[in-house]
């Protein structure tokens, strides 16, 4: 049984000046032994194997395949706060393919700020912590990311890998861990609500960033 802690809910309003962006963002947190979460949600050959089949999948340096070993990686944190951003259109607003990748822009641009410098924060004597950001690397377009010309990457210090990623199933996350069952849109028209998972990892030991 996990021994899950919610420790924050948060409800914020971010209006965006064009109504048809205007939406709510709630975030969930849930901490657990991150033994218990590798065990009880990572299927890294399933996973993997969606990965495969987007075109970011060696393309992109916040991607899979990795040159470091990710069970390694996971093993070195004792913890997990999961956080589910749940993103409601407000009244009366329909999502179109544009507005709903405007709006996840934006969220990720808070998101992965805070979970930075939360890194960062808790980044401190014997204590060590890691970030994994709710999806792909949005800092350069996609077809400009250095990897395709085999070529190092401008913002290394910038870049997280998601959880799914490193093989986690992110739909039983969400279901399982916070009861959020996740909607899916076509390309040409979105969920009617967004959900994105994001993660701080921690652990007491300082060990060798990966
Ligand atoms: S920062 Fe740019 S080069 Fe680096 S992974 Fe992201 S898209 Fe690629």
């Amino acid at each position: 049984m996990a021994q899950k802690d919610v420790t924050q809910e948060n409800m914020t309003q971010l209006n965006a000046a064009d109504h048809s962006a205007a939406y709510t963002a709630q975030d969930r947190w849930l901490k657990m032994p991150m033994a218990e979460y590798i065990v009880s949600y990572r299927d890294s050959a399933r996973v993997r194997g969606y990965c495969r089949e987007c075109g970011r999948y060696g393309n992109c340096w916040a991607c899979p395949p990795y040159d470091f070993d990710e069970t390694a990686l996971l093993e070195q944190y004792t913890t997990i706060s999961l956080l589910a951003t749940v993103i409601t259109p407000s009244e009366g607003v329909t999502l179109t393919p544009e507005t709903a990748d405007r709006i996840i822009r934006r969220e990720r641009q808070r998101l992965d700020r805070m979970l930075v410098k939360m890194e960062c924060d808790a980044s401190v004597p014997a204590h060590t912590a890691r970030a994994f950001f709710a999806g792909t690397c949005l800092l350069c377009p996609p077809e400009h990311c250095t990897r395709r010309d085999s070529l190092p990457c401008r913002h290394p210090e910038s870049i997280r890998p998601s959880l799914e990623a490193l093989g986690f199933d992110v739909a039983r996350t969400t279901s399982g861990l916070f009861g959020i069952d996740l909607q899916w849109g076509r390309p040409d028209a979105p969920p009617a609500c967004l959900t994105l998972l994001s993660a701080l990892a921690c652990s007491r030991q300082q060990h060798t960033r990966v």
